[in-house]
């Protein structure tokens, strides 16, 4: 059919194949070009099929030349509907790293699942042996608990409710938005869907079943942003559960000592993706921080930030701040980046947004990353769904 898209607020509940296919082959073409450096060789990525999961994927079989399993909950075309994006984008993933002759094995279902993780183990087992790396890139709104009741992650703030300025995704309208507070159980949802429980039991189950490698790293991301955005995000219920995973990463680094295991965090730049175009207020500081960025030349998006991760800050002396974090947000924090977006930010509106922000740059990502708005795609054509 012909597929087009359609777009319902922060979310397009289409995804073209083709485009999801364009999307796979320039993030691989990035780190194609940029040659390969000596790093881990069997790697697992949970949360591999979008956003900074699935540039993982890419910058370890591309950087290091690593084989990969991934893991990731993706709907399928039942015929009529599209598949999600994420699961385009892993058929072409595959596609791609298999002609290049890397081992690319994918796996769709819920990841919080014991199931999922004992599937993923013996996989590892029958065809790795052990894995020397292992990436906790899931974003998920929701978790289903063992005894079968899920729980649900707010984004929320702590403490008292917050107003601030947000763009109206529907029209580009710069309004304001009043985020009501999380109570005790929203934030303990949170954490518990978005923190490092579910990291942990996923090193727990593979450390207990001798799939891990000594000496391997684990890596998840988190964010920390500027002030504007810390009443939603670092002080909110979100950034609740990321001090989880951070203190998570300090635990599995002594609680795997035997085997040697070092966990990080990889604190990443704000970037459009399904997650992020989720959270109030931070699709506006996002429009600002490309514009800024774009014109002082320090922009990257997905691929760009998880290549220079796995190239420059994790291979050889790991690179981190006082508190062991590595720092990918070192360009987007820089003061004079920040210091241009707080002035914008006083005086943005729905008039001057076009001229002050880069809305035009947030609307392409947005589509690209369902497979929309590529000039070498032919979006009249029938394709295969
Ligand atoms: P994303 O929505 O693009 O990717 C989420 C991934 O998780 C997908 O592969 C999805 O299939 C998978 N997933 C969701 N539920 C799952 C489940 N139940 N089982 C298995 N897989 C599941 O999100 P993203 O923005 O790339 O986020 C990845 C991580 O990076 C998150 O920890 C996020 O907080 C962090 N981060 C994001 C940003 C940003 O601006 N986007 C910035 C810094 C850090």
């Amino acid at each position: 059919m012909v597929v087009e898209p359609k777009v319902k607020g922060f979310i397009c509940t289409t995804a073209h194949p083709k485009g999801c296919e364009e999307s796979v082959k320039r993030q691989i073409e990035y780190t194609k070009k940029k040659g390969t450096v000596e790093g881990p060789k069997k790697v697992l990525v949970i949360g591999s099929s979008t956003g900074y999961g699935l540039a993982s994927r890419i910058a370890v079989t591309y950087g290091y030349g690593a084989d990969t399993i991934g893991v990731a909950f993706e709907r399928e075309s039942n015929g009529k509907r599209t598949a999600t994006a994420g699961w385009y984008n892993t058929m072409a993933f595959e596609k791609f790293a298999k002609e290049d002759g890397y081992y690319a094995k994918s796996f769709n279902g819920d990841g919080f699942s014991k199931q999922m993780k004992e599937e993923v183990i013996a996989c590892i087992k029958e065809d790795f042996g052990q894995v020397d790396m292992i990436v906790y890139s899931m974003a998920a709104p929701r978790r289903t608990m063992e005894d079968g009741t899920t729980v649900t992650s707010v984004l929320k703030t702590v403490g008292e409710p917050f107003t601030n300025k947000t763009i109206d995704l529907r029209n580009n309208e710069i309004k304001e938005v009043t985020v009501p507070e999380a109570n005790e159980e929203e934030i303990r949802a949170t954490i518990q869907v978005m923190g490092g429980e579910d990291w942990k039991e996923w090193i727990r189950a593979m450390h207990d079943a001798g799939v891990i490698k000594e000496g391997a790293v684990t890596l998840a991301y988190s964010y920390i942003g500027p002030v504007v955005t810390h009443a939603i995000y670092k002080d909110g219920s979100i950034g609740q559960a990321k001090n989880h995973l951070y203190d998570t990463s300090v635990e599995l680094t002594k609680e795997f000592a035997d085997i040697g295991l070092k966990a990080y965090i990889s604190v990443n730049k704000a970037l459009v993706t399904q997650s992020s175009a989720a959270i109030p207020i931070v699709p506006l500081y996002i429009s600002l921080l490309y514009k800024v960025m774009k014109e002082a030349g320090l922009h990257e998006g997905c691929i760009e930030q998880m290549d220079r991760l796995f190239r420059d800050k994790i291979t050889g002396e790991v690179e981190t701040d006082e508190e062991g974090r590595i720092r990918l947000d070192d360009y987007e924090m820089k003061d004079e980046i920040q210091k241009k977006i707080s002035e914008i930010w006083d005086s943005v509106d729905s008039e001057s947004i076009q001229e002050l922000g880069d809305i035009k740059g947030y609307w392409d990502e947005f589509y690209n990353m369902f497979g929309f708005g590529y000039d070498n795609v032919d979006y009249t054509e029938n394709v295969e769904i």
